[in-house]
């Protein structure tokens, strides 16, 4: 299936033929049509597949097609300023949870290469580095995060983080984060996130766990397995 046959908003299409990416992967072509119609997913993919543009693009589309009027900011000599108040000009409406820095930076990449074009706003935040540069990027306001699990909590702990208006809530590499000892974590995060949302897991392999997570955290997920 090519590119141009799926319903991505023109920014997306854009970004696509500059990125020469022609052809959805099967899991891309499987996967975008059932998440821009804003169902769940459940998808068995490895690496290399292309799953990150898989649940990247669809959220993407979705957040832009209802990105609220551009709050006013000021300009001072050409320099944003912060607006002075503790919560962010706009809402966190995507989250992705992964298990490792590398995995988190390059779906950071990803978002980034897929919303050129668009003035939407992400950022990455994970442990091992300093919080402060990430609490600053959260202060200014994102529309889309990507986290790893423990990072994640511990900013929420601290308040820079408010869950409370996300939309869409995607797991990657699901399996690795329950390997990592990461599900005390997960349980308090999707606990954070309103019930109403939609919900994408990926993960390499669907031992029982995740099956079960999946019944406990997907509404009517599609299956798809490449
Ligand atoms: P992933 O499985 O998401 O880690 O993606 C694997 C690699 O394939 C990444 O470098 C992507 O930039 C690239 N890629 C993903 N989808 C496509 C596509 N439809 N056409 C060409 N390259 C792609």
């Amino acid at each position: 299936m090519k590119f141009t046959e799926i319903q991505l908003a023109q920014p997306f299409q854009q970004a696509l033929a500059k990125l020469k990416y022609e052809t959805a992967s099967p899991i891309q072509a499987q996967a975008i049509p059932v998440l821009l119609d804003g169902k769940d997913l459940i998808g068995c993919a490895q690496t290399g597949t292309g799953k990150t543009a898989a649940f990247a693009l669809p959220m993407l589309h979705r957040i832009l097609e209802t990105l609220p009027p551009k709050p006013p900011t000021e300009r001072v000599k050409g320099k944003r300023v912060h607006n002075g108040q503790q919560t962010p000009s706009r809402p966190l409406r995507a989250l992705v949870l992964a298990p490792t820095r590398e995995l988190a930076a390059q779906i950071g990449e990803s978002l980034k290469k897929y919303g050129q074009g668009t003035p939407l706003k992400h950022t990455v935040i994970f442990g091992g580095v300093s919080q402060h540069p990430q609490v600053r990027d959260l202060r200014w306001g994102v529309d889309t995060l990507v986290a790893t699990p423990g990072r994640l909590l511990d900013l929420m702990d601290q308040g820079h983080i408010d869950l409370s208006q996300l939309e869409i809530l995607c797991f990657d590499e699901a399996d690795q984060m329950l390997d990592m000892g990461f599900l005390p974590a997960l349980k308090r995060i999707v606990a954070a996130v309103p019930e109403q949302r939609q919900t994408v897991m990926f993960s390499a392999t669907m031992p029982p766990e995740i099956r079960e997570l999946a019944q406990k955290w997907l509404t009517n997920p599609v299956a798809i397995q490449v």
